[in-house]
């Protein structure tokens, strides 16, 4: 049962991104008020704004995250699927063309796996509706930026906003929290309190990509898997992968993205070609046909940075979340299931010991850390071996035996359901990577893959005829 708010407890949250908007729900049945304080606007409608810019990339949001918001704001998922986001099922929903080969779309009644594929902004805007539904002392302060924090080195009690005309604001809180993502604010905040540097660790494989919206075929548009050529961290060389995402208008969203030495652009001819390049050229046969919609859009925001918080001496009443505190290559697709389940992570702590108790932000911050770990481990996992990485140092021999390993159950996975299973547990952030060092997967692991590598994408009937209608018609006739 979460404790009765102490009177007085006021939560500031800095930024109304995704992981704030949580962090809001998270603390809100500990508060007496929350301020969320976000330097955008924030549209009524799931329309996309200037301080989400990586809304205009395909995002897939894995059930271990999506259940983590199900958890904290209830009725989240009916109102995604009544505005239209998927619900897609995994792996039965998912074309994936891994290192290894083409994975089986196995059914199974019991997979409970999923992945929520809708615009970001539509994601967004669902969850700020729903926290705003539940909680009438959540208020959120658009068109404001911080100015300082209030308090000294040892304790956090405020901060200083301004609005746009230049305006300043007290906001007194037990608690801030800093959610302004890769802009990451806090770091800078707290220095000017005097509190010591926060120790970062970044691991950049230089990752570039280039996304476009297409409006896809009649035969497509009520339903449509995730399609995904995947990046070979094992061949030494730059690598590229594609991902094309259904979203809630039936469109595809399709992000293209590469390492460093193989670049996407924002040049609309090279976008098919940069596709057809890639270890397979599904992606580029889906957009050959399908009509874009507006412009490529490129974002470079991509390498794991790990603010190290948790080891900080960061003063009482302060901590971060989401891609604040840690920020990973988004290629694999974790960076909101890992804030929502370090939302869930935070109301537990503040379960346990209110907000207001002096230990609350540390205990808090390592609880956060620790869930957001997961994505970090598996993403700075492959991106050590891409060439040109930037890291603290190179993949030691546990980096190098742990990589030898997954390679050898990827391959595993292409003909063995349990190893599927195993992987989508982890992938989804459903179960931690523990799941993958059981004895009965070191054999599967051995062994390698029970049934035949397929030699082709594993298309239903319907989906084969969309593609044979889209191969057949050149939309460029010479
Ligand atoms: C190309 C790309 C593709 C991605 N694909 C996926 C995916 O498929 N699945 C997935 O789970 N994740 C994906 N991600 C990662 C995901 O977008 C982030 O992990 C997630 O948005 C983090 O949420 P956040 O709230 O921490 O940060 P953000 O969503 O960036 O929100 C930060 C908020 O803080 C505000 N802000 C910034 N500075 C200030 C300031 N000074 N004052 C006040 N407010 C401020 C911003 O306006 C914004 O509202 C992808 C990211 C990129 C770049």
């Amino acid at each position: 049962m979460p404790r009765p708010p102490a009177p007085a407890a006021h939560v500031v949250v800095l930024g109304g991104g995704l992981a704030g908007t949580l962090a809001a729900a998270a603390l809100a049945p500990h508060a007496g008020g929350v301020t969320v304080v976000e330097r955008d606007r924030l549209p009524d409608a799931p329309e996309p704004r200037r301080g989400l810019p990586q809304a205009r990339h395909a995002h897939l949001f894995w059930s271990g995250g999506a259940r983590a918001v199900e958890a904290l704001l209830p009725g989240t998922h009916e109102l995604w699927e009544r505005h239209g986001a998927r619900h897609i099922p995994i792996p039965q929903g998912m074309i994936s063309y891994s290192p290894a080969g083409w994975f089986r779309r196995w059914h199974d009644e019991r997979s409970h796996h999923y992945a929520i594929a809708a615009r970001r902004d539509l994601t967004d805007w669902v969850v700020r509706t729903r926290l705003t539904q539940a909680f009438g002392h959540v208020e959120f302060r658009t068109d404001r930026t911080p100015v300082a924090l209030l308090g000294d080195s040892r304790r956090v009690r405020g901060l200083e906003v301004r609005d746009a005309g230049g305006r300043p604001e007290t906001l007194e809180a037990a608690l801030v929290v800093d959610a302004t993502g890769r802009a990451a604010v806090g770091g800078r905040l707290l220095a000017v309190l005097g509190a010591p540097p926060v120790p970062v660790t970044r691991v950049d494989a230089g990752v570039a990509y280039a996304s476009r919206l297409y409006r896809a075929p009649e035969g497509a548009r009520a339903g449509w898997p995730v399609v995904n050529i995947q990046a070979d961290p094992t061949t030494g060389e730059p690598a590229g992968l594609a991902t094309v995402v259904p979203t809630e208008t039936g469109d595809w969203l399709v992000s293209l993205s590469g390492t460093r030495g193989r670049h996407p652009t924002g040049d609309v001819a090279a976008f098919e070609e940069f596709a057809r390049a890639l270890r397979h050229p599904l992606a580029a046969d889906l957009v050959r046909r399908a009509t874009p919609v507006g412009a490529v859009a490129l974002t470079r925001s991509t390498p794991n940075i790990r603010r190290h918080y948790d080891r900080a001496a960061t003063p009482a009443g302060f901590l971060a979340v989401g891609d604040a505190a840690t920020a990973c290559n988004p290629v694999y697709a974790h960076g909101m299931s890992s804030a929502a389940r370090s939302a869930l992570a935070l109301r537990r702590v503040a379960d346990e010991l209110g907000v207001t108790d002096e230990r609350f932000a540390r205990r808090a911050q390592k609880a956060v850390a620790r869930e957001a770990a997961a994505a970090w481990t598996l993403a700075t996992g492959q991106d050590l071996f891409f060439p040109g990485v930037e890291a603290p140092a190179p993949p030691g021999f546990a980096a190098r035996a742990a990589g030898r390993y997954v390679t050898a159950l990827m391959n595993a996975a292409i003909g063995d359901h349990h190893v599927v299973q195993r992987f989508t547990d982890v992938m989804t952030l459903e179960k931690p990577a523990t799941r993958l060092a059981t004895p009965r997967m070191v054999l599967a692991a051995l062994r390698g893959p029970r049934l035949p590598k397929l030699d082709g994408p594993a298309l239903t009937p319907d989906e084969q005829a969309v593609l044979d209608s889209v191969r057949r018609t050149d939309p460029h006739p010479k």
